[in-house]
């Protein structure tokens, strides 16, 4: 980051900034790219630059871009969600989604988009789904768009590139800040057309950021080294869920670790019952996430042995209780 060769970015003149961009359109197939701040940013820029005013985007009821984005496509944009109820496989059937689309009809918001998200929870979308599902789509005369935000974990774990899971998409959203260890930042890929759309969005969001090579270095370090070790966190969950699983007091929630993640129930299931766990956690020095289960994600600073110290710490909140 100190060594970053820096120009403005804002005037598309920054060289560390222009390979990170580069280096996401070889990484996703896709023919530009843009560098922002956040995958908030990001995600809400792909959605401007998709729908216009009136439009709806049709999206899983439990995602991002739905529940945690602060409802700002809405706000901002004009833009309607259209919510689906989502499995716990992370799918929207597919006849969900068509019945979902509205007629050409004065009474109705233009359905135009589908928004998907892989990793979905950790979980992997599989990739017939996404062909059938994007296919679909297209047929409906919906465009694509993709919150990759942790796309590279479900390339690593699937055995697929991620070029694979990503050409399938109009756009695409990657995060460098999630597993691939980069401070800030998520790049937004598509067609030139379609970015040179979003860079006017993310210039009136004031997502534009001068010499933000700085910024981009790091994000260039995390795509070129921290990719294939991802496969070490889908390890390290996977021995983290096997571990718990002989931890009286909580009860996984699904049969193995979902890439980087592992998901529990506490025995006694109330609100309060989490926040005391988290409480407790975060006394031991275990961060913990998650508001109707518990949530823990490993990284690249998350040993082996931090999970064991990490697991003894938590059990004395349940031999406690
Ligand atoms: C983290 C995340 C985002 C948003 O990224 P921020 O940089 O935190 O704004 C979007 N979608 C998914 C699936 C995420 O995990």
């Amino acid at each position: 980051m100190a060594a970053a060769e820096v120009g403005d970015d804002v005037y598309g003149e920054d060289p560390a900034v222009i390979a990170l961009q580069r280096r996401l359109c070889e990484l996703t197939g896709h023919a530009d790219a843009l560098f922002l701040p956040s995958g908030t940013q990001s995600n809400l820029v792909a959605l401007l630059s998709h729908c216009q005013r009136g439009d709806e985007y049709i999206v899983a009821q439990n995602a991002h871009a739905y529940q945690f984005e602060g409802g700002g496509a809405a706000v901002l944009g004009g833009i309607q969600p259209q919510p689906l109820p989502c499995g716990e496989d992370g799918l929207l059937a597919l006849d969900t989604i068509a019945a979902a689309v509205k007629p050409d009809d004065i009474h109705c918001a233009r359905s135009r988009l589908l928004v998907l998200e892989n990793t979905h929870n950790g979980q992997i979308l599989p990739l017939d789904y996404l062909r059938d599902a994007t296919r679909l789509a297209s047929e409906l005369g919906l465009a694509r768009h993709l919150d990759g935000a942790r796309i590279c974990n479900a390339a690593v774990a699937s055995g697929v590139t991620v070029q694979t899971l990503t050409e399938l998409f109009d756009s695409v959203s990657v995060c460098l800040s999630k597993g691939l260890g980069a401070p800030v930042g998520s790049v937004l890929c598509g067609s030139v057309d379609f970015i040179t759309t979003a860079r006017r969005w993310r210039k009136m969001l004031g997502g534009g950021m001068r010499q933000c090579g700085v910024l981009a270095a790091a994000g260039l370090y995390a795509v070129e080294h921290n990719i294939a070790r991802l496969a070490d966190d889908h390890t390290n969950a996977q021995y983290l869920h096997t571990q718990l699983a002989a931890v009286d007091g909580l009860t996984l929630c699904h049969p193995t670790a979902r890439t980087n993640m592992v998901f529990f129930h506490l025995a006694a299931d109330a609100d309060d019952a989490h926040d005391a766990f988290h409480a407790y956690a975060r006394a031991n020095g275990v961060l913990t996430g998650g508001r109707h289960t518990v949530r823990l994600v490993v990284h690249k600073d998350i040993s082996r042995a931090d999970i064991d110290a990490a697991i003894t710490r938590m059990r004395g909140f349940f031999d406690g209780n």
